[in-house]
């Protein structure tokens, strides 16, 4: 098939990269790198079935696709804050002209949702018939109001012009690849204890995350792209839930570091829990993550060991 992943030179959007041309289909990589890297696709420029094309997602496209992941958007706070009008016309505009494009090639189109349409959830852990708890006004609304317009959209394209669509809520993933100064938290605290920098923790650290290896998550999105049974809304994250602080502390115990943890203000509506149900994606998908927190952040670590050393 001949693949268009919008957001292809990100973090997730290159391991998917990856992932379908190891598997033998064309890629088309999409991307205007607001957040994405050269680096991240480097090794697939010169792949004979791999095409770059620098091109924002809020301006249309046409281009003769079989299927069609949506993954454009900045996904970190500081990024997706850094120009706030910009990201929910990405994640708007973006899927109008996804859905567009699906509705006219026929193409099957993929939306990467997020956990942050439950906001700060009051039902925990989360499925997918919780509707959350989401501030429509505040400084993270957006990103997740921006996310939630874009499946409103999905299922309205699906309901009223059949457009064969799939929508993932993604929980918190890590890996290689992600951007050092994005301000994520698992890039953020390896970059700093493997620097000797400390460790800064926002409010005590006892709110919560589960965080999900990046392949197990591409794993995931190509059973769900592939199966005829659900669109979802599915969620797909790990359910291994850690506070924050627990979570710093991994890091220095897996690094070796000598940092120390310091204590900063606690953002604006950071949500105080998140675990993903994965229920449905077990049942439907035969899906869960294989890899547990320490055996993911190995890996990651070692990137970043290695990222850094070049710098
Ligand atoms: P990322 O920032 O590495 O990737 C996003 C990519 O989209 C970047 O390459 C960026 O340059 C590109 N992009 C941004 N705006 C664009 C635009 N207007 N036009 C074209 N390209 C644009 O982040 P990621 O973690 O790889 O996230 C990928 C997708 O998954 C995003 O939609 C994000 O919201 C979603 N998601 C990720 C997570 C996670 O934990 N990683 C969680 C929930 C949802
Ligand atoms: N966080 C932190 N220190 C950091 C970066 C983030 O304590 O250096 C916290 C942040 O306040 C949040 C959690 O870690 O509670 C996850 O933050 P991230 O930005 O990675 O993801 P999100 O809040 O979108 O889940």
């Amino acid at each position: 098939m001949r693949i268009l992943i919008t957001g292809g030179a990100g973090f997730l959007g290159s391991h998917l990269s990856d992932r379908l041309l190891a598997q033998g289909h064309e890629v088309v990589c999409m991307d205007n790198f607001f957040t994405g890297r050269k680096r991240n696709i480097r090794h697939l420029l010169e792949h004979p079935d791999f095409e770059l094309l620098r091109h924002d997602v809020i301006d249309p496209f046409k281009i003769e696709v079989d299927q069609i992941y949506n993954l454009a958007c900045p996904a970190s706070p500081i990024h997706y804050q850094f120009n706030a009008i910009k990201t929910i016309k990405t994640s708007v505009m973006g899927a109008i002209n996804c859905l567009g494009l699906a509705k006219r090639t026929k193409a099957r189109v993929f939306q990467a949702s997020t956990s942050e349409c439950y906001g700060d959830p009051s039902v925990h852990p989360q499925p997918e018939q919780y509707w959350g708890n989401v501030n429509p006004i505040g400084i993270r609304s957006c990103y997740d109001e921006g996310k939630r317009c874009a499946e409103t959209l999905f299922m309205d394209y699906h309901r009223q012009n059949d457009v064969d669509i799939r929508i993932v809520r993604i929980f918190n993933t890590y890996g290689p690849r992600m951007c050092p100064d994005d301000g994520r938290v698992v890039s953020n605290f390896i970059v700093q204890a493997l620097r000797g920098d400390a460790i800064t923790i926002y409010g005590e650290g006892q709110q919560t995350r589960s965080f999900c290896y990046c392949d197990d998550l591409i794993s995931g999105f190509l059973k769900l792209m592939n199966q005829e049974e659900i669109i979802g809304p599915v969620n797909m994250g790990n359910p291994g839930e850690f506070t924050i602080l627990e979570l710093a502390q991994k890091v220095i115990a897996q690094t070796g570091s000598s940092s120390k943890i310091i204590y900063e203000s606690l953002p604006q509506d950071d949500p105080k829990q998140r675990q993903p149900d994965i229920q449905l994606a077990r049942e439907k998908l035969n899906w869960e993550p294989t890899l547990n927190l320490e055996e993911g952040l190995k890996p990651t670590i070692e990137y970043f060991d290695q990222l850094l050393s070049e710098s």
